[in-house]
């Protein structure tokens, strides 16, 4: 069988969801690899290097999406590429399925598989699949490369002849996946960093790299975690209250906040407050990466970025992974090329596409002509 990837359609992005390196692999479990001319471009990675590796060249999208029996991309299709869907292609992107539902239901009609790499279950086993971690990784990192890049200061405290430069002080609000990447990049940076997130029992975590947990005088009644499957769920109107306070007395002491708190399937919870942003100093930077939903802060601009009247920078693009192309490229391929080995489980070149595998079975969301989202939840760990 024959994968291919397309370049990607949509406007700015620059990753690309098959590298030379991954190809190499991928030929390795029997597959034949084609990419359309100059998808790799903007990742850092030409034609002649997939060419090298043993990719086939296309030179245009129809021609593409016509020989690949699986085609593998970044983003989700647009409708013009569900249309180039056919009985029994595979397709494996990120999806977002309770959002492009349409797009769904004609992909299923068409008898094509589809795959959302965002619906990977975040179980251990599938650790190396889970194309959502990769990417917020490395938004966290870019965060505060991003924030540092607007902040007229060092990071780290420093005795010059010149004088004594004091460090700057971070606070990363909500410790998942991105706000620890974004955590480990400050103190690595020497910044004096703090974190805070509802969910306590990542206060250990966040030391563990050389930050100070924020703790409230407040403790908000456990959630049961089988409920909240390991993710945020609403705070009361108590706690919110605690934490804000604790926010407003934090504001303008920080040089940098960073936030990514986020609730599955929910808007974002607002956490930084005008009032907080007017107690903030003059070049204090803001980045927001809860932008997409919403935001954290209610001035953020999703995709922009803005200075307040008491010059505070607030960033709020949505396109963290895609600023860092060649990095987000080499690990969602190698996202994608974990998932090929297990759907070929005989490197035979040939997708054996078994639904009572727990993670393959999770991240379908149609099959044999049938939606199959939203899944059953995962029965192993
Ligand atoms: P996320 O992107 O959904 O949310 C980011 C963080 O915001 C979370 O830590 C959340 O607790 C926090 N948050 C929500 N509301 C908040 C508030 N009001 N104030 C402060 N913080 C708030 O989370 P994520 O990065 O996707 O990770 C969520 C969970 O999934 C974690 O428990 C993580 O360890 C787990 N996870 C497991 C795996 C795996 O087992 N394979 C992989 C990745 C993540």
């Amino acid at each position: 069988m024959k994968i291919g990837t397309p370049k990607e359609v949509f406007e700015g992005e620059a990753r690309v969801a098959m590298t030379p390196d991954s190809a190499r692999q991928l030929q390795k479990l029997g597959y034949d690899c084609a990419i359309e001319s100059g998808a790799g471009e903007k990742a850092g990675f030409t034609d002649d290097a997939y060419a090298e590796a043993g990719v086939e060249i296309i030179k245009t999208a129809a021609a593409l999406w016509k020989v690949a029996d699986i085609v593998a991309k970044v983003r989700p299709p647009s409708e013009a590429e569900v249309k180039r869907l056919t009985q029994g292609k595979l397709l494996i992107s990120f999806f977002w399925p309770a959002q492009n539902k349409d797009l769904m239901e004609e992909a299923a009609k068409k008898g094509a598989s589809v795959i959302a790499m965002d619906m990977v279950p975040r179980i251990s086993r599938a650790q190396k699949m889970d194309a959502l971690s990769s990417m917020a990784n490395i938004a966290g990192y870019r965060a505060v490369i991003e924030a540092g890049n607007n902040f007229g200061r060092f990071f780290t405290g420093q005795i010059t002849a010149a004088g004594k430069v004091p460090p700057a002080k971070v606070l990363v609000v909500g410790a998942g996946v991105a706000g620890l990447a974004a955590i480990g990049t400050s103190t690595s940076l020497g910044a004096i960093t703090y974190a805070f997130d509802v969910r306590p029992e990542v206060a250990e975590q966040v030391e563990s790299m050389g930050a100070e947990f924020v703790f409230l005088d407040f403790e908000e009644e456990a959630k049961d975690g089988a409920e909240t499957g390991g993710y945020a769920s609403v705070s009361s109107p108590e706690f919110t209250a605690a934490q804000l306070a604790k926010f407003r007395e934090l504001a303008p002491d920080m040089d940098i906040v960073i936030t990514t708190a986020l609730i599955p399937n929910r808007e974002a919870p607002e956490l930084w407050t005008k009032d907080m942003v007017d107690a903030m100093k003059p070049g204090s930077v803001i980045v927001d990466l809860a932008a997409e939903k919403g935001g954290n802060c209610k001035l953020t601009k999703m995709d922009e970025k803005i200075v307040t009247d008491n010059g505070v920078t607030i960033i709020g693009y949505t396109d963290f992974p895609s600023r860092m192309a060649t990095q987000s490229s080499t690990l969602f391929a190698t996202n994608i090329r974990h998932l090929m080995t297990d759907l070929t489980p005989d490197k035979d070149g040939k997708v054996k596409h078994n639904m009572e595998d727990d993670v393959i079975r999770g991240a379908t969301i149609a099959h044999e002509k049938e939606v199959t989202f939203p899944p059953p939840p995962p029965k192993t760990k």
